[in-house]
């Protein structure tokens, strides 16, 4: 056995760093668990980069110690006067034609760093490079509770025993480890002409990063050659063999909630970050492949095979055929293809869209009423609360979910509270509550929620 701690936390993304931050600010010893090299998740190491200003907490303090450290980049209409309305933008497409628009994005090196140093100056005890394998269960009563985790890394296999767990990996790894119920990823989708009926996940995607990017003189080719997708381009580049035909894929829309956005890849797909001539870019897993990267080892190794040689023939195409990206080339490419729709736990409360919009009122709320724009849904607004009940994950005592491992469905977890400021922000529920059950020495179940956190 390698540690012995208060709370136990597997995962490093928003959720799992902001968890244990918060859990050991409040006086708990931490143990903090991450498969790779430094916190962030999908946020760092995934390359998402998306900085949104502060909502409160956590999330407000990372915000500003990002821009202290020079992490920030902010492109706006005035430095990128073809970006509004371009739809090559990955989020700014739908804009009217020089509307204002304010970017900002975080370096993802320079940010996990920031977030490192911050888990140390807290006094988290952090073991990087090391993998959940494994959980040992107390079992007997109705319930269970982990006893500890077995962790793989490079000293071989390790024992970890904690008092309360909390699950931070953004596909509720621990819970599925520990036994407690989930559904898989995959919910309704798209009701197009050649759908079959099958529900599958929504996408995953492998985030890359190019420089040396002149993106005045894309858009100067988009107008003069009256060519705002480059179809012509692609058409020019498929002829010539130099493209497969899934590299851009017909997008598929329909009724579903997934809109446009990520099932189907017809063109460029691209976001400043970090510097002026900076992007990122996506490649999304072919929806129609239905993979779960998150519980079948073959989906995930042919997600990032197929992934990585898309990353490898669209730079070779944009630097041979697309007017500004001559100078360009990679200078990033994410440590592993991003889950959307990974598992989803069954909790003692399931979030579902109709509590979103009809507004319900919780006697455990943990925030206040947060409006939220549910872009599926026609961008309409809704104004809800959320229980600690999402937290708790049904049959296993001393485990507390967060981030996108929340008992959400996936309506919801996937269009609203898996997106960065929620994640740090239900993480830090999710520390103070394992706190606070250190403190009364009772399990979070047991734990009485009057006054909403946030
Ligand atoms: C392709 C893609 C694009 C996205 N775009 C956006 C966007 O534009 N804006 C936005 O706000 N959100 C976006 N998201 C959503 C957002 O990134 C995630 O929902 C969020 O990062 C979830 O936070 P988390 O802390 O729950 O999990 P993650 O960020 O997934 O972090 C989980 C952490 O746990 C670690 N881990 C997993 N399994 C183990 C294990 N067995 N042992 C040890 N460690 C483990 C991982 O290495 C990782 O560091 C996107 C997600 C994806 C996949």
């Amino acid at each position: 056995m390698t540690a012995d701690a208060d709370i136990v936390v597997v995962g490093a993304g928003p959720g799992g760093f902001s968890a244990a931050l918060k859990a050991q600010r409040t006086g708990s010893s931490v143990t903090l668990i991450e498969k790779y090299d430094m916190p962030g998740g999908v946020h760092t190491s995934g390359l998402q980069g998306s900085a949104n200003t502060g909502v409160g907490g956590i999330h407000t303090e990372l915000m500003e110690k990002f821009l202290a450290a020079g992490c920030i980049y902010t492109a706006t209409e005035k430095t990128h006067s073809d970006w509004a309305g371009n739809p090559l933008s990955h989020y700014e497409k739908n804009l009217e034609p020089d509307a204002k628009f304010i970017r900002s994005s975080f370096d993802p090196s320079g940010a996990g760093h920031v977030m490192a140093t911050m888990l140390e100056e807290a006094g988290v005890q952090v073991m990087y490079r090391s993998t959940l394998v494994d959980v040992d269960l107390n079992e007997g009563g109705k319930n269970s509770s982990i006893d500890r985790v077995i962790v793989e890394n490079a000293s071989g296999q390790t024992a970890i025993k904690g008092k309360i767990f909390i699950d931070g990996t953004g596909t509720a790894e621990l819970a599925a480890r520990s036994g407690a119920p989930f559904v898989r990823g995959g919910g309704p989708q798209p009701e197009t002409a050649d759908w079959d009926g099958e529900c599958r996940p929504i996408p995953g995607g492998l985030l890359w990063i190019m420089s040396g990017i002149d993106f005045a003189k894309v858009a100067a080719y988009q107008k003069s050659a009256k060519d705002p997708l480059l179809s012509k381009l692609i058409e020019q580049a498929r002829s010539a063999g130099d493209i497969p035909p899934d590299l851009y894929r017909p997008r598929m829309s329909g009724s579903g909630v997934y809109g446009d956005y990520y099932i189907g890849h017809p063109t460029l797909d691209l976001s400043p970050i970090q510097a002026d001539g900076t992007y990122i870019l996506w490649q999304n897993v072919p929806y129609e492949w239905e993979l779960h990267m998150d519980d079948t080892a073959e989906d995930e190794a042919r997600a990032d095979e197929v992934l990585r040689s898309f990353v490898e023939v669209e730079a070779q195409f944009l630097k041979k055929y697309v007017p500004g990206f001559e100078e360009s080339y990679i200078t990033n490419i994410g440590r592993f293809v991003g889950v959307r729709d990974g598992r989803h736990p069954i909790g003692e409360y399931v979030f579902s869209i109709e509590d979103a919009i009809s507004g319900k009122s919780f006697s455990d709320a943990v925030t206040a009423p947060m409006t939220k724009t549910f872009y599926w849904d026609g961008f309409k607004s809704y104004s809800f609360e959320i229980p600690f009940r999402c937290f708790l994950p049904k049959t296993i005592d001393n485990l507390i979910l967060t981030g996108a491992s929340l008992s959400f469905t996936y309506e919801t977890i996937f269009m609203v509270m898996r997106n960065f400021p929620w994640c740090t922000q239900t993480g830090e529920i999710a520390g103070y509550a394992a706190a606070l059950s250190i403190e009364q020495n009772i399990s979070p179940k047991k734990l009485e929620w009057k006054t909403p956190y946030f």
